[in-house]
């Protein structure tokens, strides 16, 4: 199978239809083999009704449907895990992406070989609201993730080659950096496409303001996994030992400095009346503090399955003992 589109979809019913049709006249369009595969993230209309009613006319259309409203990501987890066609496509349910785009991604992932290309909505028709932090977020993600030459990395319109889907693990709202994800797994070839981007058409966004609070923590989440997932003494350690080390100093200045003055008979202050008392006293508690953390970071670290998992490419030669 060539292609298989994954669309996430939560309260659409409204524009399946129109979608469904779009994207079959494209797919025979181009002689491609193809599968839609719906996944209803708990609608509480009647898009699953909408689904199956779709799939009687058109055998290519197949369906999730989740007992309750998990999130995007699930959903896309979900769409990912059933993917059977060389090239995955995601795509929102609500006509803001145009199918028109899945020929050429379907030739950038096969002919130019990229892992995943994302789209661009390099003019958007969303509200001010919404553009002007996307900018602010997408700035901070291709620092911190590294991934230079991408605009927009929430963009619901991406093509992946099959084994990437089948690599990364989209949790939790995650669904905004699987280019992130995707290099963390050790897929490099990640490319962009500009994309045309439409007003809704239907319904309204499922994402309030709170979606760039959580999308700047998860991002730190990522990065501190990426980088100590599987050593956070390296951290927390690093951290615990300086502040322990300088909290050390302070006693040094606050208890030699006393003794100094007492033994050349000089005048001198109370122990607790010295601001160096209260920074030893802090610096040393919140060091013991994260050094215990790393401790119970490594501990779990040690009792994770995960710990030895590793991204393998190929392997040649048997490794089966002979008899
Ligand atoms: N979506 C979903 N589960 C949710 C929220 C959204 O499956 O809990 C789907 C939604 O139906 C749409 C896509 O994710 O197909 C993108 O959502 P939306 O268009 O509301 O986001 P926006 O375009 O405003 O970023
Ligand atoms: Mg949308």
């Amino acid at each position: 199978m060539d292609i298989s589109v994954v669309v996430p979809l939560y309260n659409e019913a409204e524009s399946l239809p129109e979608l469904e049709s779009w994207i079959a006249r494209v797919m025979e369009e181009n002689g491609f083999s193809y599968e839609i595969i719906f996944v209803n993230d708990g609608s509480t209309d009647e898009s699953w009704e909408v689904i199956s009613r779709l799939k009687e006319h058109n055998p290519n259309v197949k369906g999730v449907c989740f007992r309750r409203n998990y999130g995007k990501s699930p959903a896309l987890n979900t769409g990912f895990a059933r993917a059977q066609g060389d090239v995955v496509i995601t795509m929102d349910a609500d006509l803001q992406d145009s199918p028109d785009e899945i020929p050429e991604l379907f030739r950038m992932i096969k002919e130019e070989k990229y892992d995943l290309v994302s789209g661009w909505k390099q003019k958007r028709y969303d509200p001010l609201s919404k553009t002007i932090p996307t900018k602010l977020f997408n700035a901070t993600a291709r620092r911190v993730s590294g991934i230079h030459n991408l605009h927009d990395f929430n963009c619901g319109l991406k093509a992946y080659r099959n084994k990437v889907v089948k690599h990364i693990e989209v949790y939790g709202d995650m669904h905004r950096y699987i280019p992130y994800l995707a290099k963390n797994a050790g897929f490099n070839r990640i490319g962009e496409k500009i994309v045309h981007h439409q007003a809704r058409k239907y319904g309204t966004t499922k994402f309030g303001l709170d979606r760039f609070v959580n999308g700047y923590l998860d991002l730190g989440t990522l990065w501190f996994t990426s980088r100590f997932g599987v050593k956070p003494m390296h951290f927390f350690g690093l951290l615990g030992s300086l502040m322990f080390f300088l909290g050390l100093i302070a006693v040094a200045v606050v208890g030699f400095g006393k003794l100094y003055n007492m033994h050349h008979g000089l005048p001198y202050i109370l122990v607790t009346d010295s601001p160096y008392f209260y920074l030893s006293l802090t610096l040393m508690l919140l060091g013991s503090q994260l050094f215990l953390a790393g401790f119970i970071g490594e501990l779990i670290v040690r009792n994770s399955d995960r710990r030895n998992e590793y991204e393998i490419e190929e392997e040649i030669g048997s490794f089966i003992p002979e008899k």
